[in-house]
């Protein structure tokens, strides 16, 4: 199996049975030499730099009904709030004094975020903030949407393509959601000039290998500058209760992966792997992970992006979450930059 690692670190590819043969293992010499080279890699293009975004969570409100989301529409039980203008701009100035020279608004598909109002938004945050990145996260929304945001001055976008198989797709969403809108999106984004990040749950239930390999010939075929992975957690109100949610291991291996066939790409080390496991994100960043997340959300409001059971990160202020995850990336051996933080494959 490690021929196979040297293959995939030299190459950047391996045939599907590979890469299936090689999501299936589970010998630790194997997991141990992927992260090595996967960190190697790393290094190569963005040294020990760890990247950060401060995440604003916008709004819980969501019309869609992802049967594996905490804020889908049919959770009664949510408790649902929305931020207006001035609470996501004092976000901002708050987390620029702490350092953050990316925001990235997110939230559920909430229509009272017309493009008019988030137009104005963006603008005003371009316009206060001329030397950070804008990155949104709010979903799927028309090309013409995605046309008019970018021109008000957002640069990147966020949106995980979840599935790349059409079967997987339709276990997990509504009938009324498609795989092909998704993509669309994707690739709108893409020619309007946004970086884009995209990406997938790892065991999300009824995914096999063979799922797995397909995201990873999808992210091929986009050639996203981020990769957003994260495990599978349950959330007690969804469909999906009961299920199994991803682990630290196959995560890790995914992440190992897709740091050598994507060398540059931006990496995140999710809150779900953190959620999953005490040190997870500092093993994030030790295979291959260059980018951590931390809430800007103001406090009161956290709980209430309640995407899984046990989310982390729920209870501090901006500058406690700042400060801890400064700590976890030092003892992990990796230094905090305070950047903007592009991929180290795209010009702007
Ligand atoms: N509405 C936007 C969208 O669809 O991209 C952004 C918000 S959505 C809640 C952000 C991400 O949360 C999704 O892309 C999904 O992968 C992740 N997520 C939702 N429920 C999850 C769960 N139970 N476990 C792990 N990740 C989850």
């Amino acid at each position: 199996m490690k021929e196979l690692v040297e293959k995939l670190y030299s190459g950047q590819d391996l045939s599907d049975s590979e890469l299936a043969e090689l999501i299936n293992d589970r010998d630790d010499e194997t997991a141990e030499l992927l992260r090595i080279r996967a960190d190697e890699v790393r290094q190569r293009y963005y040294g020990k730099k760890v990247f950060l975004r401060g995440l604003i969570e916008v709004s819980s409100h969501c019309k869609n009904d992802c049967l594996y989301c905490g804020i889908r529409r049919s959770n009664r039980d949510a408790d649902r709030y929305r931020l207006d203008r001035e609470m996501i701009l004092s976000c901002c100035e708050n987390g620029y004094s702490l350092g953050f020279r990316t925001f990235v608004m997110q939230g559920g598909e909430d229509s009272f975020f017309t493009d008019e109002l988030m137009c104005s938004i963006i603008s005003e945050i371009r316009e206060k903030y001329p030397d950070c990145a804008i990155t949104l996260s709010l979903g799927e929304r028309s090309r013409e949407s995605y046309r008019l945001m970018k021109e008000a001055g957002a640069d990147r976008y966020l949106l995980r393509h979840e599935t790349a198989s059409p079967e997987l797709y339709r276990r997990l969403h509504p009938a009324e959601m498609s795989l092909d809108n998704r993509i669309r999106c994707l690739f709108d984004l893409k020619e309007l000039g946004y970086q884009v990040g995209s990406g997938f749950m790892v065991g999300a239930p009824f995914q096999t290998t063979e799922d797995l390999v397909t995201d990873l010939r999808f992210l091929q075929k986009l050639q996203p500058q981020m990769i957003g992975i994260g495990p599978f957690v349950p959330h007690h109100s969804t469909p999906f209760a009961e299920e199994k949610g991803g682990t630290l291991e196959l995560t890790l291996r995914l992440l190992g992966i897709l740091r050598l066939m994507f060398p540059k790409v931006l990496l995140p080390a999710t809150t779900a792997l953190g959620t999953i496991h005490p040190m997870g994100r500092e093993m994030g960043l030790k295979t291959g992970c260059n980018v951590v997340m931390p809430n800007l959300s103001p406090v009161d409001v956290r709980k209430k992006y309640d995407l899984y059971d046990n989310k982390i990160c729920t209870g501090e202020e901006a500058a406690e979450c700042r400060h801890c995850l400064d700590r976890r990336i030092v003892s992990a051996g990796y230094e905090v930059a305070s950047e903007r933080g592009d991929c180290a494959d795209f010009t702007i």
